[in-house]
């Protein structure tokens, strides 16, 4: 027997892709699973929490794991750190759950050095580019500058959609999920190299 760990999923596509609905839509139905979240050294604001909005750290902290090399990737902005550590990622891991990313084509990237043969990775979009327009301007979160925006990086990012495993169209939402679903499920099947060279060792064995 090959025991599973955890693995990963990464999920790019435009903001306005439907990734939020998406899971949301299909998070009974994937089990235990751990949603990455940045990790920063800003203050806490009201209402927030540790774990939910993001892990909290002091700076000393961030400094000190940034020289460990345990960020996947990091910034600055406004005078504060901002990142996604590998702590968090490890310790979902290690409890065998799916760690799910939300991240852009970079941000694959970085995954995919670090942890690549447990990831699978996902690119989801909307059918064409003026349905997403057109869902943006629905959604009505953003102003019209950040939706044209998000057209544009939606524009650039598209042309690495070759980068992924697989493309999910949102076009039908049901649909859609059912597919996620089906992905997602799958790619908790995927055994780290370590752990299948371990197999072919012990499947070795005659005595000769
Ligand atoms: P993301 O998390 O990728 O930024 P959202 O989940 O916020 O995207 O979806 C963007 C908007 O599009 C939301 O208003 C959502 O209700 C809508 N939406 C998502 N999927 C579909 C779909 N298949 N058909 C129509 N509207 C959708």
């Amino acid at each position: 027997m090959i025991e599973h760990n955890g693995v990963v999923l990464v999920l790019s596509g435009p903001s306005g892709a439907g990734k939020s609905s998406l899971i949301n839509k299909i998070s009974d139905e994937i089990g235990d699973y751990y949603f990455s979240l940045s990790t920063t050294t800003r203050p806490m604001r009201k209402g927030e929490a540790e774990g939910v909005d993001y892990h909290f750290v002091s700076k000393e902290e961030f400094v000190k794991d940034i020289e460990a090399d345990n960020f996947l990737e990091y910034a600055t902005v406004h005078g504060n750190y901002y990142g996604t550590s590998l702590h968090p990622v490890r310790q979902a891991l290690s409890e065998g759950k799916l760690v799910i990313f939300d991240i852009d084509v970079q941000g694959n990237m970085a995954v995919k050095n670090r942890l690549g043969d447990i990831t699978t990775s996902i690119f989801i979009t909307p059918p064409t580019l003026s349905e997403l327009k057109r869902r943006l301007e629905k959604r009505s979160t953003d102003s019209k500058e950040i939706i044209e925006g998000r057209i544009q990086v939606a524009r650039r990012e598209i042309q690495r959609t070759s980068e992924y495993d697989f493309i999910v169209i949102n076009d039908d939402l049901d649909v859609a999920a059912k597919v996620l679903k089906q992905i997602a499920l799958t790619a908790r099947l995927k055994i780290p190299h370590i752990k299948i060279n371990e197999f072919v060792q012990r499947w070795e064995d005659i005595e000769e």
